[in-house]
């Protein structure tokens, strides 16, 4: 850091990645600046109240973890509340209960012993070519893509209702075009627990993400409608800290110089409903069947049903996700990461390490699929070396 510099760290991105390590850094006594380009803080965790109704505006978020210290860190700047995240599907008006559980199966095949359920996956895995995962070892062939290698795993009747049409719809592809590898396990319960997280701790802050976010940002510099690539603003930023952290995508920062790598995107259609106290019974509700456009609905009350203002009203607000190409510009919301892809990151990741000012976090720094935890053990990680290191300079 220059004596002209008035800033330690530069962060760019307030999302959950940049306000956590800002928070961090500013608690060892460093002085940070966060620029973000939206209009607001907090990313894609962004929630905001109407009509007293606490709106996910970028999808439904629901803390987990098993991250004992992610846990604490983040109940210093909120209170959650105990929602437990009870997600179902809808193929076409038929409903299961995910993940796929003892519920499921009752609900698929009327059966309420595990052996039963176990049997019908077994026999189904066996009958469409494969060992199965848990009786035998050896499969009888290898699956050769994301289709056969679902069906080797959970069975055909699973497959089509619960996976296929979701997955065609996310992906934008078929299946069978799709590498197996995308899916490695497919957990399976042989109990009745629709809890769709295993995580010991699981909530949604009762004064939503915005809420918490601000107070994690809590007395640091942070200026929002500034995008840090626009050329004029990038010859000024640099010359206001000794360090910059990127928490936007990789790609972009270099120009695309290698080409874009692909990413998924979302569109949202929210709606208010009048009169009406409850649009589905659950927060989350998934559209399994190809034929439907959308992905899925959250109706938000849900969320917050804890805090009476916003359950006890005959107005809701749901939303209907539906995928959507991703092409430079747009909000980049899942790293597709397949093989042209990853070569591709692991060049722009080249450039990064010969970096000595600039460093990369988050999901989009990091071209990865993270969750909410992942990002914040990430951020406290990358604070304890972003410390180091300026102490040996
Ligand atoms: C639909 C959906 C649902 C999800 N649900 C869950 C869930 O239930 N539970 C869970 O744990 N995780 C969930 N996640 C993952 C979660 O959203 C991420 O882990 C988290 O938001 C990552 O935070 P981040 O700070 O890395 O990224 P982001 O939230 O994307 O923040 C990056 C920020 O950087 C800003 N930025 C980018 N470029 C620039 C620039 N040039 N100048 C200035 N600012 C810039 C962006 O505007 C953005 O605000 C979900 C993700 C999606 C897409």
């Amino acid at each position: 850091m220059t004596a002209s510099q008035k800033y330690d760290f530069l962060i760019v991105g307030s999302g959950m990645y940049g306000a956590s390590l800002a928070r961090l850094l500013t608690d060892c006594g460093c002085r940070v600046l966060v620029v973000e380009k939206r209009e607001h803080i907090a990313g894609n965790v962004y929630t905001e109240f109407i009509d007293g109704i606490c709106v996910h505006v970028y999808g439904p978020h629901i803390f987990h973890t098993d991250n004992e210290s992610v846990w604490n860190f983040v109940n210093r700047f909120a209170r959650f509340n105990e929602f437990i995240n009870q997600p179902c599907a809808n193929y076409h008006g038929e409903f299961y209960s995910l993940p796929f559980n003892m519920n499921t199966f009752r609900e698929m095949w009327g059966v309420t012993d595990p052996d039963e359920a176990r049997a019908i996956i077994y026999e189904q895995i066996i009958a469409a070519g494969f060992g199965g995962s848990e009786e035998s070892e050896e499969a009888s062939r290898q699956p050769a893509n994301l289709e056969e290698q679902a069906i080797s795993l959970v069975g055909t009747d699973i497959y089509n209702k619960l996976i296929k049409g979701y997955t065609e719809k996310q992906w934008g592809k078929r299946c069978s075009e799709l590498p197996a590898s995308i899916i490695r396990r497919i957990p399976v319960r042989y109990e009745y627990n629709n809890n769709y997280f295993d995580d010991r701790y699981q909530g949604i802050p009762e004064k939503g993400y915005t809420e918490m976010i601000s107070c994690m940002l809590d007395g640091i510099d942070v200026k929002t409608g500034i995008d840090y690539l626009d050329a004029e603003y990038r010859k000024m930023l640099d010359n206001v800290a000794g360090h910059v952290v990127f928490s936007g995508q990789i790609d972009e920062f270099y120009g695309y110089c290698y080409g874009p790598l692909e990413y998924r995107g979302l569109r949202f259609e929210s709606e208010r409903l009048d009169s009406t106290h409850q649009f589905q019974d659950r927060a989350v509700v998934n559209y399994t069947d190809r034929e439907t456009p959308w992905l899925r609905i959250t109706e938000h009350k849900h969320f917050t049903d804890f805090a009476p203002e916003s359950s006890d009203t005959d107005i809701t607000i749901i939303t209907r996700d539906y995928p959507a190409e991703w092409k430079p510009g747009d909000i980049a919301f899942y790293p597709v990461n397949d093989e042209v892809s990853r070569d591709r990151y692991l060049r722009y990741l080249a450039l990064a390490e010969a970096e000595d000012r600039v460093s990369f976090g988050g999901r989009l720094g990091c071209y990865r699929y993270y969750d909410m935890d992942d990002v914040i053990a990430e951020a406290m990680d990358d604070a304890e070396e972003l410390i180091k290191s300026r102490c040996s300079d």
